[in-house]
């Protein structure tokens, strides 16, 4: 029997650091079309494909305030100290948002380390609100306001400065920012070399 392949959806190139799109604050999304829904899962099988956990819109090139993501690789095993918004937002992974926005932050704050698929192979310790109240829209249209820690509340946090302009580099405290200064400054000269040639 021959199978009927659905075709898959076609993955997106990733812009790097040193690309004026990523330095641009992205602008609010009027309506859910099916142009977007096609490109939100575009976006989902670029992250899944780079092995990442979140996806802004301007690291594929589109200034518009959308996000994915799934940090949620084992749905089952929530931490027993789970938020609400790990609870409530675990079923829908990956997760879709449109102009997804940090309402609250907590004072607490948790140090991790980040990296980001257009900041490639470089790591840092960020410092970042233990907690935030997200206020999105989802995909089908549906608002949602809920609290978000853990992974997700700061995979949350990323995505959204990306949205911002905001790149986790610039969250660094000073050491961190020296030890990964020379390879940024790199890897800024070959995305502006890429962008100088493609012109
Ligand atoms: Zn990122």
């Amino acid at each position: 029997m021959i199978g009927i392949f659905k075709k898959k959806p076609e993955t997106l190139p990733l812009r790097h650091y040193g690309d004026p799109v990523l330095r641009k604050k992205a602008r609010p999304i009027a309506a859910v079309t099916p142009e977007l829904r096609k490109l939100a899962e575009q976006m989902i099988a670029t992250m899944y494909a780079s092995r990442g956990v979140g996806l802004a819109a301007p690291q594929i090139g589109k200034s518009i305030r959308l996000i994915v993501l799934d940090t949620m690789p084992g749905k089952d095993d929530l931490p027993p100290d789970a938020t609400p918004g790990e609870i409530l937002l675990a079923p829908f992974m990956p997760l879709v948002l449109v102009n997804p926005e940090v309402a609250e932050a907590s004072k607490e704050t948790e140090v991790a380390s980040e990296g980001c698929l257009s900041v490639p192979k470089i790591f840092g310790d960020v410092e970042r609100p233990a907690y935030v109240l997200l206020r999105a829209t989802l995909l089908d249209g549906e608002k949602v306001e809920v609290e978000c820690g853990g992974l997700l509340g700061r995979c949350i946090q990323h995505e959204i400065d990306h949205l911002d302009g905001v790149l986790f580099p610039d969250r660094l405290a000073k050491v961190e920012l020296e030890m990964v200064t020379e390879e940024i400054e790199k890897l800024e000269a070959r995305t502006q070399a890429a962008l100088k040639k493609a012109k």
